[in-house]
């Protein structure tokens, strides 16, 4: 199917009509908004049941073609998908498991590095590799981790010919796995650095080279950060794969998902928009709460990162969240900005009537305190022998308590391997996941980093020496 070139526009409405390929390399833009479609394409009722039974990679070339038209066309995603997915450990790529007589558990982590970020960014490393290659360019990419992120990210982007790139993450301070799964990768064209301070630290570092114009622009810097539109565009794929393997044309499924920065449940959303019937997308996150208490009571207010056993979602503001206010706030770049500008000074900001309720009517939440997450765990494995990593438990805990409010099948997603939180799960129920043979495969060989003490400039001459200028 060809579909009609679409625009993108930033959430603070000041850059408008964007093309995908502007938007995949910009990830944030220029004004300080998240890009969104203008208007929403649509697949139709048709398109969708055309994709029942249909394998993996091709339902996620035929979600995203409608956003990526004037860039990649449905073949050329295909071609892509095929490639990103084949590396998947299981045949089925996001393989369905039924929990109870109405529960499903949809499995994401069967990529390189066991979390559901990989089903993105594995996607994204080709999407840059070919865009860069069409234009004969080349870029840097780089990004600070505290752990999951930056190992997706090398595994996105090793040995591909037009990006180069460079994590840092604070030296002594990430598990001996995460570690390793970032520099046990010996392509050149990856480069870790172990900052001696903390995550911030890292953080700083990394804005500090990207406000540094000469530096940027002669590196040719990039980010693959969280609100890259394209991430999210990839996310839908899975939702309307398993509405489909469950009837969702004829009745309604609901989906549990365990919730940080808010990419994944919109990911949901857009599958919505797109025109996938859904019951409700149920965000459930751990006692960093920000997200369900807002779905309570409309009031968005900040406090202090409490750290949880499942660390991915132990955040204070969830970034992806202001292309839902955005939406619900009538497109109105102007009045999103003067919101986010309130809430960067006061740490606040709060929704109300209709906007509030149409918001509800799509999602709930539910907060997940830590002995809840543990009985989980120990729960399913009691009942079922089902092992569940920390943040899957999360959301299988809140799927539980929210039944009522959620109409159809449940699938809940199960966001990471066990074995990535060996610890957690083993303290809660009483056995260590058993560990894949990839991920040992992954942490075999020769560690490859540079310890750097926390300095701009040693930072910028260590890049230039490692990576070259492009
Ligand atoms: C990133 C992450 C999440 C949270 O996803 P968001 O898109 O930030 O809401 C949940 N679970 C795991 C394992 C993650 O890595």
């Amino acid at each position: 199917m060809t579909h009609p070139p679409i625009a993108y526009t930033s959430t603070r409405g000041r850059i408008r009509g964007q093309g995908f390929e502007d938007v995949l390399l910009a990830g944030l833009a220029a004004d300080g908004g998240l890009f969104v479609p203008e208007a929403w394409p649509s697949l139709g009722i048709d398109a969708l049941r055309a994709l029942d039974g249909v394998p993996y990679a091709d339902t996620a070339a035929a979600v995203m073609a409608p956003f990526t038209a004037g860039c990649f066309d449905e073949a050329e995603l295909r071609d892509m998908a095929r490639d990103a997915y084949a590396g998947f450990a299981h045949p089925a790529t996001a393989p369905l498991k039924q929990l109870d007589h109405d529960t499903w558990l949809m499995e994401l982590f069967h990529g390189p590095t066991l979390a559901f970020k990989d089903f993105a960014l594995q996607l994204l490393g080709r999407m840059f590799d070919r865009v860069l290659e069409r234009r004969g360019e080349r870029i840097t990419i780089v990004g600070a981790t505290s752990g999951d992120t930056g190992s997706a990210a090398i595994h996105a982007t090793r040995g591909r010919d037009n990006v180069r790139i460079a994590i840092l993450h604070p030296h002594g301070r990430t598990s001996e796995v995460q570690r390793r799964q970032m520099t046990c990768v010996a392509d050149a064209n990856v480069l870790n650095v172990a900052v001696k301070g903390d995550f911030d630290d890292c953080q700083a570092l990394v804005k500090a080279l990207f406000v540094d114009e000469p530096f940027r622009d002669s590196m040719r810097l990039a980010a693959i950060n969280s609100i890259n539109w394209a991430r999210v565009m990839a996310q839908a794929a899975y939702y309307v794969h398993a509405a489909l393997r469950l009837g969702g044309l004829e009745r309604p499924v609901s989906f549990a998902v365990p919730t940080g920065n808010f990419g994944d449940v919109y990911a949901g959303h857009v599958a919505s928009r797109l025109g996938l019937p859904l019951g409700r997308l149920l965000v459930a996150t751990n006692r960093n709460d920000i997200l369900a208490r807002f779905l309570d009571d409309g009031v968005y207010a900040a406090r202090r990162v409490d750290p949880t056993m499942s660390p991915s979602m132990d955040i204070q503001v969830a970034s992806n969240f202001e292309r839902l206010l955005f939406e619900t706030g009538g497109c109105d770049g102007d009045a999103t900005a003067a919101m986010m500008q309130g809430f960067k000074e006061n740490r606040r900001l709060a929704v109300e009537g209709e906007a509030l309720r149409r918001i509800q009517s799509a999602f709930v939440g539910a907060a997940v305190d830590e002995d809840e997450t543990a009985r989980t765990i120990r729960d399913a494995y009691a009942r079922m022998g089902e092992l569940l990593d920390p943040h899957t438990a999360v959301g299988v805990a809140a799927a539980s308590r929210r039944r009522a409010d959620l109409p159809g099948p449940v699938v809940c997603l199960a966001t990471a391997h066990p074995a990535k939180f060996p610890d957690a799960v083993k303290k809660a129920a009483g056995v260590a996941p058993p560990r894949p043979v990839r991920l040992d495969a992954m942490l075999e060989g020769d560690e490859r980093m540079v310890v750097l003490d926390n300095d701009l400039d040693a930072l910028k001459a260590l890049l230039i020496e490692r990576l070259g200028t492009p």
